[in-house]
């Protein structure tokens, strides 16, 4: 849902997409990356969701990204749900944009979107011949509020957020990154082995499965809705209903 997301993004904004698809639950195969970059010419960007949270799959990138430093394209991940709960190496896997939110593995208020562009992607943004639609995420604009020295104003930040997540960021450096990302593996095989127990299995395949985000349907036979609010009134334990395709037979676990 998200990875289609991103392609209503980009023609929103007036852009061609050309959409690499999977079944939901199963990641983007590199292989089917290279086939359409080699099908369809020069492509600006590539841009993929890493932490798929409406079907719990996993998406490796490094590959994808190798793919993209060949065909001079730039490279964009969504790492909303990833970013705290599983590495996210930017700079080591070559990532040009990436961003994520406060309010998922980083467990703070939602509210801000951290945010990077390689230099790159800001040579590219430099360069445009024309201002980009949009005031908000004039990346050209941030950067002058961004850089030292100019600080040109560009929006008031919203200061209250940045304390939360300053708090959030400390909690995360205190428990420290490789214990945050054992936590969440730990606890997903925990659950994986419970739902095995029960005769479910999780959504995407193994292997490609997200540590802190656990997609499982239930059997045709029981209304999914049911489930839930069973759980959540029995248990105290509330979980979200399947989304897209996938709504009224699946839940995830965060
Ligand atoms: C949650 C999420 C978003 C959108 O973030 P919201 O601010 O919660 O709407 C985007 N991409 C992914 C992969 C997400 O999980």
């Amino acid at each position: 849902m998200f990875g289609t997301r991103l392609a209503t993004i980009v023609e929103r904004c007036g852009g061609k997409a050309i959409r690499v698809e999977a079944p939901w639950g199963q990641i983007i195969e590199p292989e089917t990356i290279e086939a359409a970059l080699r099908r369809s010419g020069p492509v600006k960007a590539v841009a993929i969701v890493h932490a798929e949270t409406s079907t719990g799959a996993w998406q490796p990138l490094e590959s994808i990204a190798r793919l993209c430093r060949n065909h001079d394209t730039l490279f964009i991940v969504d790492a909303v749900t990833s970013l705290g709960g599983a590495p996210v190496e930017i700079d080591r896997w070559g990532i040009d944009v990436c961003y994520s939110g406060t309010q998922k593995c980083l467990s703070c208020p939602p509210g801000l979107s951290p945010f990077t562009l390689s230099d790159r992607a800001l040579a590219v943004i430099k360069a445009r011949r024309t201002p980009c639609q949009s005031w908000y995420l004039d990346m050209a604009l941030i950067a002058d509020y961004w850089a030292e020295g100019t600080r040109a104003y560009h929006h008031t930040a919203p200061i209250s957020m940045l304390y939360a997540l300053r708090e959030a960021l400390r909690l995360v450096e205190e428990e420290g990154l490789p214990a945050r990302f054992a936590r969440h593996q730990l606890n997903s095989d925990a659950l994986i082995a419970g739902l095995t127990e029960l005769g479910l299995s999780p959504l995407p395949p193994i292997g490609h499965r997200l540590p802190m985000l656990t997609c499982v349907s239930v059997p045709s036979h029981i209304p999914e809705a049911d489930v839930r609010t069973n759980l959540l009134s029995t248990y105290g334990i509330e979980i979200g209903g399947g989304l897209g395709p996938l709504k009224g037979r699946s839940g995830a676990s965060v």
